[in-house]
């Protein structure tokens, strides 16, 4: 995914891009002048030096300059050597609006987001892939819905970038994000008629869950839910969690059509190391643990995507859980049973007459 950037070569950084919105969108204007302004930050792990500027460089160009505090790159202790020398002297050259941070070890993204969030300074947060660009008039919706429903927690609508050509496109349906019982999340094509009077009205809509590479917050209301479970490690689950945390607790979640991202959807680059499947195996059990009541076995019962079945929380890690069990009884949160009934339908539980639920695997 990288490019050789020659710094003698005349670039054209800031460039068009494709206006992904719905019509009626593009007829809004906001009062920017009443709007909080936002941080964004942006972690990385070992990511292409051109996406990363490529991120940057998008919100740098479509975002107001007052809404924009500043952004902060996390570099999680990566180990790629334009993410060195190379990438601090050209955020240097970016003014005082970009900062970098380091983390001396490799801390996974939920730590990364935590670290860059606690450097903040804006009363919004919004948090990013380092592979993303985000289109015209990105920020104002989400800072509009934000100023009417401060407990809710806003996904931009995610276009995509070809991992190959690293082309611009968007979707001709609108989605939601939907939950599986091994709690991943799963897109869900919305109904032609809630597609259309989304596509005619520009209007947000709810989701059950988040897809986590572009999300957007209020810093205080995030904190006042316990903002991420910081003992969640490298990569996984953390969407699912905060998801299901934030409706059970009051909150909400939404998409908004009139602001769009582009994602590059690409294969886990860290699906090979060694203790990648286990550390996202773990943030699941915590969210499950935490978040499912009854219904965890129906977790434990379907695992169909780890490699090892039995991994399990150390004594310590059990310890840690303790926390944000007293978080959800102190924020008097709702059940997983509620959640299903209210906001993920979808999800089905196994019929209450069945005996046996689970999957049956030949060794
Ligand atoms: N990331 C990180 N540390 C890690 C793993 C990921 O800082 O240990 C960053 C990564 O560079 C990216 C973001 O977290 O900016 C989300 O990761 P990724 O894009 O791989 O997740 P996906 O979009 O595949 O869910
Ligand atoms: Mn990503």
């Amino acid at each position: 995914y990288n490019i050789n950037i020659s710094r003698s070569e005349e670039i054209p950084l800031r460039r068009t891009i494709k206006d992904t919105r719905p019509e009626t969108c593009k007829d809004t204007s906001f009062n920017i002048s009443s709007f909080p302004s936002a941080s964004v930050i942006i972690p990385l792990y070992n990511e292409g030096l051109s996406l990363v500027l490529r991120t940057v460089h998008s919100v740098l160009d479509r975002t107001p300059d007052v809404l924009l505090k500043e952004i902060i790159l996390v570099d999680d202790a990566s180990s790629h050597e334009d993410l060195g020398e190379p990438l601090e002297q050209y955020v240097d050259e970016l003014g005082e609006k970009v900062k970098l941070i380091r983390n001396f070890e490799r801390q996974g993204l939920i730590r990364s987001r935590l670290h860059g969030m606690q450097l903040s300074r804006a009363p919004v947060i919004v948090f990013l892939d380092a592979h993303i660009e985000v289109n015209v008039q990105w920020l104002e919706p989400i800072l509009a819905q934000l100023q009417e429903k401060p407990n809710s927690i806003i996904q931009p609508f995610v276009d995509g970038v070809d991992p190959d050509s690293l082309e611009y496109s968007a979707p001709n349906i609108l989605y939601r994000g939907g939950l599986t019982w091994d709690l991943r999340y799963v897109w869900i094509r919305l109904a032609e008629h809630i597609q259309e009077a989304a596509f005619r009205s520009g209007q947000p809509y709810w989701t059950p869950t988040l897809i986590g590479c572009a999300l957007a917050m209020d810093k205080a209301y995030f904190k006042s839910i316990g903002s991420f479970d910081a003992d969640q490690l490298i990569w996984g689950g953390e969407n699912v969690e905060l998801s299901l945390r934030t409706w059970m607790c009051g909150g909400s979640l939404v998409t908004l059509p009139c602001s769009r991202v582009g994602h590059v959807f690409r294969p886990t680059p860290y699906k090979r190391e060694t203790p990648f499947h286990s550390t996202w195996q773990k943030n699941l059990i915590r969210t499950a643990e935490v978040w499912l009541g009854p219904y965890k076995k129906y977790f434990y019962s379907a695992t169909s995507i780890f490699e090892n079945r039995h991994v399990n929380l150390t004594e310590t890690e059990w310890k840690s859980l303790e926390k944000r069990k007293s978080l959800r009884d102190k924020l008097q949160c709702k059940s997983f049973d509620w959640f299903l009934r209210e906001v993920s339908p979808d999800l089905h539980p196994p019929p209450r007459n069945s005996m046996q639920y689970g999957e049956i695997t030949n060794e």
